[in-house]
């Protein structure tokens, strides 16, 4: 797409190899960033546990490793000064993390915290196709109503700048029967009562969902909640940054969005691009 469709956007939801499941250096996001467009990048790597507990998994940073995160992102920084390059964190939200969560946030000079839910019980990252077998195995509306309860929980933490793919437990194309508002309404009343924004995230056109996170009924509900929005590509590879953002920004915009939410210092800035 022409770079100038992408004017006033930013992308605030990319990964690096820190994490073990991405590819290319920050240097080379902000390049792609640069060529596409954007008026901002920002990276949100997968966030580290605490030391106690690792390793949790094979798809986060160790706590050792942020260092190093923080000099890839300064290396952006000095390779591109042209280009605002945010500093930010994907966390996952789990009950009874919250006391690291705050320790997370005092770490460093962050732009912004996202609050992801990928954990909906012990073990289980609902978005990891090992687990593909459970959504046989159990009603998806106990899955859905799992993630979308830790989801609710995760926002009203008050921990974070916006929440990271909010329908992500469609990743796979299974969905609960009937009107699903039923799961959207209750997240988007505690986005409003704490001034959290949420994020479209285009991650979902390059899965079997084949669709953005989330659905256009809920962006309807969340304009009318006066909710903030960002666009994000949640890139793990340079060549996904700003990734499927036509159809996103088609999307915003059908819902009745005019502007989306910037970030910086944690402090967040709405901007006009509709
Ligand atoms: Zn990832
Ligand atoms: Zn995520």
């Amino acid at each position: 797409m022409p770079a100038n469709l992408l004017n006033g956007l930013t992308d605030y939801h990319t990964h690096t190899p820190l994490c073990h499941h991405a590819e290319g250096w920050p240097i080379d996001y902000a390049r792609a960033a640069m060529e596409r467009g954007l008026a901002e990048l920002g990276f949100a790597d997968h966030s580290p546990m605490p030391a106690a507990l690792e390793p949790f998994d094979d798809w986060r940073m160790a706590l050792a490793d942020l260092p190093r995160y923080f000099d890839a992102v300064d290396a952006a920084r000095a390779a591109f000064p042209q280009l605002p390059i945010r500093l930010g964190l994907e966390v996952d939200y789990i009950a009874g993390h919250e006391a690291w969560i705050e320790e997370l946030a005092g770490m460093a000079d962050w732009d912004f915290l996202i609050g992801s839910v990928h954990y909906i019980a012990p073990g289980w990252d609902v978005d990891n196709p090992a687990h593909l077998s459970r959504f046989e195995a159990q009603p998806v509306e106990e899955i859905w109503q799992l993630y979308f309860t830790a989801y609710e929980r995760c926002i009203r933490s008050r921990l974070f700048d916006f929440v990271g793919h909010p329908d992500l437990p469609k990743k796979f194309g299974y969905r609960p029967e009937g009107d699903l508002r039923r799961f959207y309404e209750p997240v988007i009343a505690a986005l409003a009562e704490t001034g959290t924004a949420f994020e479209i995230n285009t991650a979902g056109l390059r899965k079997p969902a084949g669709e953005c996170y989330p659905v256009l009924e809920f962006l309807k509900l969340a304009r009318e909640a006066g909710v903030g929005l960002l666009i994000n590509s949640d890139a793990h590879a340079p060549q996904e940054v700003g990734a499927g953002f036509e159809v996103g920004l088609a999307l915003a915009k059908e819902a009745g969005f005019r502007g989306v939410v910037r970030f910086e210092g944690r402090k967040g800035r709405a901007v006009k691009i509709l």
